[in-house]
């Protein structure tokens, strides 16, 4: 956190007594009596189908999300995802602090209606399991049950939280980036409720996430007969052959970006010299100014042709940026370790080659706010039939976001 930040903290000292005085065992307690209640509602949230843009099941998930934020004191407003269906909801509960936080997660499910009645929730010994269990019902369920803690331990010293569920993260959040953007501008720190792997004793919060852009190649040739008069063709599968393999090293292993060509299509007929041809291929970053470079580059590349008057083009389009390496994240991370520290747990901190909506709440261009991804509950085979959740993870994880957003109503101030 910023020094400045943390003055203003110490000038607010009167409202963090409280934060300081409430032993941990307090907070250990309290969220030890949301641990059932928790998986009720995790129960509940599974057993409703909401895949993105299968609206009636969003719109029941929706209804029930803003009657638990209502009853927890937020007033919530809902903004349509125009791409898929569904409303992200937003609730904001006032506190008597300065520090703005917000708890942000998806509920959609990557699940197909009728999937929750094939195999509804179900707990065999320490896993939970059920479509979207972890990714990222959980995650909700963790975000509802930690404010019914801090209201039991009657805490408000933040400023204000701001809660935001979205229904369109699984087919990479189009309707509710720009909200997203928008919101996390206005906070101190945002927390993000993915899902985390578990391994042994250890689990683990996500510092940097991946960026991933879409790369196109498409090449124009001339048909012509195969057997009467091949010459008047222009091959544009030989000419896409000769590129993509020039284009084969855009990637940088230095920065850990890569582009794999994926996708190739070509020619209709056997007798005919292919007019057209194209590829797709998939790339993954940290450094954000790599779209530049890796665009320019190709761009060079392609004017080397096999095949005169063919037509190549080389296009890229953004897909979810990165959330790159930085020092908000890291320290948020560090506090995040401590207080696992206080139940004597272990927590890494992981890099991950998949996007999430983490990266749409940094701003590489400001300090503010510090982003931290993966507070969800720990488990694994997400998206998988075999999904689960560890019920086991379901204490420390409310602990620890209890604790984070006190710690954070402690040092951080508002503007
Ligand atoms: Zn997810």
């Amino acid at each position: 956190m910023k020094p400045s930040m943390l003055a203003m903290g110490l000038a607010y000292g009167m409202l963090t007594t409280v934060a300081h005085a409430a032993p941990h065992q307090e907070v250990h307690d309290a969220v030890g009596q949301q641990q059932q209640p928790l998986l009720q509602t995790l129960e509940t949230l599974v057993n409703i189908d909401s895949g993105t843009g299968f609206v009636a099941g969003l719109n029941k998930v929706e209804t029930l999300l803003t009657e638990r934020l209502e009853a927890l004191g937020a007033e919530v407003e809902t903004h349509p995802a125009e791409a898929y269906g569904g409303n992200t909801l937003v609730g904001r509960l006032q506190g008597n602090g300065n520090s703005h936080i917000m708890l942000m997660i998806h509920y959609d499910t990557v699940f197909g209606e009728g999937t929750a009645e094939e195999r509804p929730f179900h707990i065999e010994e320490n896993r939970a399991y059920g479509p979207g269990v972890g990714d990222a019902k959980g995650g909700v369920a963790v975000i509802l049950h930690s404010l019914e803690a801090l209201e039991t331990l009657g805490f408000d010293d933040y400023g204000q939280l701001t809660v935001v569920f979205n229904p369109d993260e699984e087919k990479g959040s189009l309707g509710s980036r720009d909200l997203i953007q928008q919101l996390s501008a206005e906070q101190d720190a945002v927390l993000v409720f993915e899902p985390t792997f578990s391994e042994g004793d250890s689990d683990a919060v996500t510092v940097v996430t991946k960026g991933i852009n879409y790369a196109f190649l498409e090449v124009n040739g001339r048909s012509s007969h195969a057997g009467g008069a091949p010459d008047e063709g222009r091959n544009a599968v030989m000419e896409l052959s000769h590129q993509l393999l020039q284009l084969k090293d855009l990637g940088d292993p230095d920065k850990e970006t890569t582009l794999n060509w994926t996708i190739v299509e070509g020619g209709s007929k056997r007798n005919i010299i292919p007019e057209q041809a194209r590829a797709e291929g998939d790339m993954r970053y940290f450094d954000s100014s790599e779209y530049e470079r890796v665009l320019n580059e190709a761009r060079d590349i392609i004017e080397n042709q096999l095949i005169d008057d063919t037509d190549v083009e080389f296009r890229l389009e953004k897909g979810r940026p990165p959330l790159p390496s930085n020092p908000q994240t890291e320290a948020l991370a560090e506090q995040a370790q401590q207080i696992y520290r206080e139940l004597d747990r272990e927590l890494q901190a992981v890099e991950i080659g998949g996007g999430t909506d983490a990266a749409y709440a940094y701003h590489a261009d400001s300090s503010t706010p510090a982003v931290l991804e993966s507070l969800g509950l720990a488990g694994g085979r997400y998206h998988s039939d075999e999904e689960f959740v560890l019920v086991d993870s379901v204490v420390p994880r409310l602990y620890l976001t209890t604790r984070m957003i006190m710690e954070l109503s402690d040092t951080e101030a508002g503007d």
